[in-house]
């Protein structure tokens, strides 16, 4: 009798961490999901009650991210005063983002080309690319030529206020950062701006804490959606792309993040992923960095990294920095000229390694953005325009799953960037991330 009453406990929920909560709603929803696509003619309604309870809780934590952005960089920045600072950060920041991402574009260049996962599977990809993906994705290739041009245009917000409507994150940031710090220039005048953006913070942060309430159901109903679509049996079809690049995801979380917090910092690897692990799990679930950003930062400034690091650097990352992405379409692009047979020069397959890193830093931090910027990488290396398109829409059919676990990765190396900053000048409070046990909720 005991016993069924711990298994109910269990069951819903009672007495386990809220990350607890949300793994096992990972590993349901993969269940659940896999049954409804075996069993299509049946549930479908819940697929759709599913589909908008995961939206929901998509836009709730999109709802956040906008104030908070702003007012983590206008109260970070300015806490740090000196521009001497900021730009130690700045370039600490990019160096170890280039060094992550050079890192995750050879393993994924190494171990497409060792295992080959696309020789052989032409007939697969034209099979999977149904018509109609074939068109929407001939919509998305014309749109993305179009975009590529003004990249380092768009960067720069002709009205700050029409970027903030619009959510336009990389502009958003741009002026937050300029405007910060004009702010911390202007001595004690600032006050009252610095003090409304102080506010600003701690209530997105609280609302960060409830929204978390919701993040079992919410990804619980994202994962069995995800998965109901093209079921399990997609990756056994698919399985030598998959292993690379879950291969790849593994050696990053495992070896390079690892490797780098040893190298550049004394941060406890085993502690800091203890840390972050909510982060982790909301960014599987949600396959978006941007959402995620409220928890990573509330995962990383209530276990010790300070304000100052994570206002700074985290939101940037989320936005410009991804190596789960350009590892995932390294592998990608290699995959489909293996697939179609066409040979790569040395040279064509160091561009497709670097114009990876480029184009992965310029997704948006939302589901499949990844997969719209690959077209970056995929123009001019040898594909007809055909299979260009048949390509696309393949990855197009399998891509969901696949951007929740390199989502993940983006979200972790962030905060590792943010940990070894951190470390370096001395803005880690220590007692506070080896504490474990202490750990508070996010709620
Ligand atoms: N979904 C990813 C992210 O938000 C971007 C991508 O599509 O690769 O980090």
């Amino acid at each position: 009798m005991k016993l069924h009453f711990q298994t109910l406990f269990v069951a819903i929920g009672l007495g386990i961490k809220r990350n607890g909560h949300i793994f096992l709603a990972i590993i349901l929803g993969i269940l659940f999901g896999n049954w409804i696509h075996n069993n299509p003619d049946k549930l479908q309604a819940v697929v759709s009650i599913l589909d908008i309870v995961g939206q929901a809780f998509i836009r709730v934590i999109q709802m956040v991210v906008i104030p908070l952005v702003c007012s983590a960089i206008v109260v970070g920045i300015s806490s740090i005063g000196d521009s001497k600072q900021i730009g130690k950060f700045g370039k600490k920041m990019i160096i170890l983002y280039t060094i992550i991402s050079l890192v995750a574009v050879s393993i994924g260049t190494t171990l497409a080309l060792v295992v080959q996962p696309g020789v052989g599977l032409h007939d697969l990809i034209s099979k999977t690319s149904a018509a109609e993906v074939q068109a929407q994705v001939n919509g998305y290739l014309t749109l993305q030529q179009g975009m590529l041009g003004n990249i380092f245009l768009d960067m720069i917000p002709q009205n700050p206020i029409e970027s903030l409507a619009k959510g336009e994150m990389i502009p958003i940031i741009f002026f937050a950062l300029i405007f910060s710090l004009a702010l911390s220039k202007v001595g004690e005048i600032n006050r009252p701006i610095v003090s409304f953006f102080e506010s600003v913070f701690a209530a997105t942060m609280k609302l960060t804490d409830w929204i978390m309430v919701f993040a079992a159901p919410g990804i619980f109903a994202l994962t069995t959606v995800a998965v109901a679509n093209f079921g399990l049996q997609m990756f056994v079809t698919i399985s030598k792309f998959f292993l690379v690049l879950f291969s790849g995801i593994l050696l990053l979380f495992f070896v390079v993040y690892p490797l780098m917090l040893k190298c550049f910092s004394k941060v406890p690897v085993g502690t800091f992923y203890t840390a972050i692990i909510e982060a982790l799990l909301v960014a599987f679930g949600t396959a978006s960095s941007s959402a995620t950003l409220p928890l990573t930062i509330a995962c990383c400034e209530k276990r010790g990294i300070s304000h100052k690091v994570c206002s700074f650097v985290l939101p940037l990352g989320a936005t410009l920095h991804m190596d789960g992405t350009a590892l995932f379409q390294t592998v990608a692009v290699l995959f489909l000229t293996q697939a179609y047979g066409v040979a790569l020069e040395p040279i064509q397959i160091a561009q497709v390694a670097l114009l990876s890193i480029v184009a992965s830093c310029t997704s948006a931090g939302i589901p499949g953005a990844g997969l719209i910027t690959i077209a970056l990488v995929l123009n001019g290396i040898g594909l007809t325009p055909q299979q260009l398109v048949e390509g696309f829409a393949f990855l197009f059919a399998i891509e969901r799953v696949l951007d929740m676990i390199r989502t993940t990765a983006n979200v972790a190396s962030d905060t590792v960037v943010a940990a070894i900053i951190a470390d370096n000048e001395n803005e880690i409070d220590y007692d506070l991330l080896n504490n474990t046990d202490e750990y508070k909720e996010i709620i």
